[in-house]
């Protein structure tokens, strides 16, 4: 078997249909698995569900650093019921991209860990620690036979591990006419709660004034025009002066302002579509996505029940969102807390911060200013998380101005530019290369 190239790995990878559910991974890490073997990288699977594996491959290093950890996720998210211009499991290669489901989330950077690890067999470099990579199942839905298995069974894979690698990081954006490279340093956790409306039932025939449906239109209608309160997080703060710094006076004093919470929202409202993504690093949130009322049409519901999709900023206590969320609904609507991560540390370790700023100033010839940022969804990460293990969203792209990537992954007409996977395998073997834990 003759090595693929980056970009033609990543085109194998898609053509596997990975949707999640069912996950069906087998197929895509099987083949991953004979390419590493067939470079001679010593590799194990290791499953809850047969059909929905995950695999481990490690390369020694002469043990002067600790073992650093490459993880990512081969399974998608459906393509159903959206328009694509090019079919999704087809990986066509037209206009200057790679076209395809998982290109960006996440098949093109596990493209470029398997490559930096199938170069670094080749090119018989000895790294100074371990390099592991962990290619899992099922991080679209639960994690539960993928990272929270492993994490939660065999976390003396990871032993002695201090950081990360994995998705969502380093890809170029244009913020202010400047070109940045955001890397992750951490996410928000879940924390989904059910708000419960209680009041006088009825028959539909005689119509109750104010009753749990009016208390629901309130309720609906405070959690959408006010916001949870501002927290200025330790990335967050780095992340706004790394803007500050690149952006120039008198723009970078007005951005500033947005680290003081009494200005916070002023200064969001300034920033154009840009806030929609910034927004929720600055303040927990919830989205209320199911409501549950009567099942008869003639009865007057006595209890409306309201979930919210809450996410909550690293350091904060869900006690905390819960009283955020009470002081908008008012005391007569009960909060329960359906699920919670567990809390996570404010402070990321950004010891790997300027390797990794390094790595990309020498690949890109110093194009552009990589700042730290907080993802507002969550991935994998935080299960390392949970090891003590910093992870770090690292999946160097170049893109060209206007690109959409935020608003790609999980949507219609996914795609990569053609030599992102080359850049981003440089990247990661630039980092292999040099890291010192
Ligand atoms: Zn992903």
């Amino acid at each position: 078997m003759t090595t693929p190239s980056p970009s033609d790995l990543l085109k194998t990878l898609i053509r596997f249909d990975t949707t999640n559910p069912p996950g069906n991974e087998a197929a895509c890490i099987g083949y991953i698995d004979s390419v590493l073997q067939a470079a001679g990288i010593e590799t194990t699977i290791i499953a809850k569900d047969d059909k929905r594996p995950n695999l481990i491959a490690r390369i020694e290093g002469n043990g002067s650093a600790p073992p650093l950890l490459l993880q990512g996720h081969v399974d998608v998210v459906t393509t159903a019921g959206q328009n694509w211009t090019h079919p999704p499991f087809d990986a066509v290669e037209t206009d200057g991209f790679i076209w395809g489901r998982g290109t960006l989330d996440m098949k093109g950077a596990v493209a470029m860990y398997v490559s930096a690890m199938l170069q670094l067999k080749a090119q018989a470099i000895v790294p100074n620690g371990d390099i592991i990579l962990c290619i899992l199942s099922d991080e679209e839905r639960a994690s539960a036979v993928g990272a929270a298995y492993l994490v939660e069974e065999h976390a003396h894979l990871f032993a002695d591990v201090k950081h990360c690698l994995g998705e969502s990081g380093g890809v170029s954006t244009w913020l202010a006419g400047q070109k940045f490279y955001p890397i992750q340093v951490g996410e928000k956790l879940v924390c989904t709660l059910r708000l419960t409306i209680n009041g006088a039932a009825g028959h539909g025939s005689m119509p109750i004034q104010g009753g749990t449906m009016a208390t629901l239109g309130r309720v609906l209608t405070a959690l959408d025009t006010q916001q949870l309160p501002v927290h200025i997080t330790p990335v967050t703060r780095q992340m706004i002066n790394g803007i500050a710094s690149a952006i120039g006076f008198p723009q970078s004093a007005v951005l500033k302002l947005i680290l003081k919470p009494q200005f916070t929202n002023r200064v969001m409202g300034l920033l154009g579509d840009a806030s929609h993504a910034m927004n929720p690093m600055f303040r927990n949130t919830v989205s209320p996505t199911i409501v549950s009322a009567s099942d008869k049409i003639n009865v007057i519901p006595g209890q409306v029940t309201v979930d919210l999709d809450g996410r909550m900023l690293p350091g904060l206590q869900p006690a905390q969102l819960v009283a955020e969320v009470q002081a908008i609904v008012g005391p007569d609507v009960q909060i329960d807390i359906l699920k919670a991560d567990p809390p996570a540390r404010a402070n990321a370790d950004l010891s790997q911060f300027d390797l990794l700023t390094n790595v990309l100033n020498d690949l890109s010839g110093n194009d552009g200013t990589p700042i730290p940022y907080l993802l507002p969804a969550v991935s994998d990460g935080r299960f390392f998380e949970r090891l003590g293990i910093q992870n770090y969203g690292f999946t160097p792209m170049q893109t060209p101005k206007g690109f959409p990537f935020s608003a790609l992954p999980h949507a219609a007409d996914e795609r990569i530019p053609v030599g992102a996977v080359e850049f981003g395998t440089a990247a990661v073997l630039e980092v292999l290369r040099r890291y010192q834990g």
